[in-house]
């Protein structure tokens, strides 16, 4: 799950990560009501999107003035931002951060996100952060360091003081970025995150160190013990049917393809999907509709999968213990609420296989019967064009 920069930084204020006040505005009259708060020389005003890059896409404006952060305000509220991150539908921005600027002498990188090769957090510096860092990791490596944290210790103070010297930290800031760095990983683990970042960690003109920017994400597996940091979710900002799909327990990722795919089990899903690829189509999505799947799940998961870009439905269901003639008539319920009008492939097999066949027969729709994997995918291609 991910979380606004303001959210961020309302739980950096919490754990003693240090970082600038601010406020958030879903209008431009807002955002000057924000800034006569802040009572500062200058000001950032910054779209709140989950997506990074928005520097670059026109979405953080320094301004100087009351005035300024109206006009800036009014320019990104509404403003979509597009790039490698957000796809080429882009994410529109419905909410400002307006916070007192600060006076920027160098900009670092700071991060603790999880390193599956080692099962452990990891941390992640360098000394050249800000905007660029995509570009810095993929050609200049070596600029970033990385130090492993045992779960069993957290973060020893030399290994705090090693990245700090790596990353060319002042030595009168070494003990405040220790501390930051500590807190950042209490709170890492307090709220089972996956990744805290800050990037920039800046070191300002006075010689201080702050947190300008803020991303914490959390592992969706533990979210159910953080009801606070539940309802920091914004549903504006997932994806609709991936929301949809979370509602009614189903797994569910939106893919580009033509050929909705309704299949239990993540395992036989992702078969489902190398078939369909293996015989030149593209799978819409991935939909497991779990070992335990009800007709009102399998209702729900069809609804999903009828869409504008979906010219074939590819049904792939082993009943062991769902039942085959449970998805038959959820597939049947389904069909004649959302009205069915592309070709649906269905192959069913296991428990109570006839009965499920017998059902969709009867219902008079038109559909497929396949006996076998392959068959059913080649149909699922052929249907889809
Ligand atoms: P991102 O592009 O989405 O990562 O947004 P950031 O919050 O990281 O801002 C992008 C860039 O804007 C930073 O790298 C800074 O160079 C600049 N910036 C952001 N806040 C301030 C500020 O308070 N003062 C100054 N001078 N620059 C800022
Ligand atoms: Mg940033």
């Amino acid at each position: 799950m991910k979380i606004h920069e303001y959210q961020a930084k309302e739980l950096f204020a919490k754990y003693n990560v240090t970082t600038q006040e601010g406020y958030v505005a879903e209008t431009k009259e807002q955002a000057v009501e924000c800034a006569k708060k802040l009572n500062a020389s200058m000001y950032v005003v910054k779209a709140q999107a989950h997506c990074g890059g928005r520097g670059k896409a026109g979405g953080v404006k320094l301004a100087r003035s009351i005035e300024e952060v109206e006009a800036a305000a009014e320019k990104i509220i509404g403003m979509r931002i597009v790039n490698k991150q957000t796809g080429a539908e882009g994410k529109l921005v419905r909410k400002v951060l307006v916070t007192d600027a600060v006076n920027i002498k160098k900009e670092y990188y700071l991060s603790l996100a999880i390193d599956n090769e080692h099962a452990a957090i990891v941390i992640i510096a360098s000394g050249a952060g800000g905007t660029e860092i995509e570009e810095i990791a993929a050609n200049q490596p070596e600029l970033i360091v990385k130090q492993l944290v045992s779960p069993i210790t957290g973060i020893k103070d030399y290994q705090a003081r090693y990245v700090a010297n790596r990353i060319g930290i002042p030595k009168a800031n070494v003990k405040e970025f220790i501390v930051m760095l500590k807190n950042m990983y209490k709170l890492f683990v307090e709220k089972d995150c996956s990744l805290v970042e800050v990037n920039p960690l800046v070191e300002t003109e006075e010689g201080k160190l702050i947190a300008i920017d803020g991303k914490v994400n959390f592992d969706d597996n533990a979210t159910f013990r953080h009801p606070d940091i539940l309802e920091l979710r914004d549903i504006h900002e997932e994806n609709p049917k991936e929301y949809e799909a979370g509602q009614h327990d189903l797994n569910y990722v939106s893919l580009d393809g033509s050929i909705g795919c309704m299949v239990n089990g993540a395992g036989l899903a992702m078969a489902t999907m190398d078939i369909i690829h293996a015989f030149g189509g593209e799978p819409a999505n991935f939909l497991d509709v779990g070992g335990t799947a009800t007709t009102e799940r399998v209702t729900a998961a069809f609804k999903l999968l009828s869409d504008k870009q979906v010219k074939a439905i590819l049904v792939n269901i082993f009943g062991g213990i769902v039942k085959c003639d449970v998805i038959a008539e959820g597939i049947v319920i389904a069909a004649r609420e959302v009205g069915l009008n592309v070709p649906l492939v269905v192959r069913l097999d296991g428990t109570n296989v006839e009965r499920g066949k017998e059902i969709l027969k009867e219902s008079g729709l038109k559909i497929y019967a396949c006996d076998d994997l392959r068959s059913a995918a080649k149909k699922a291609v052929e249907m889809a064009g």
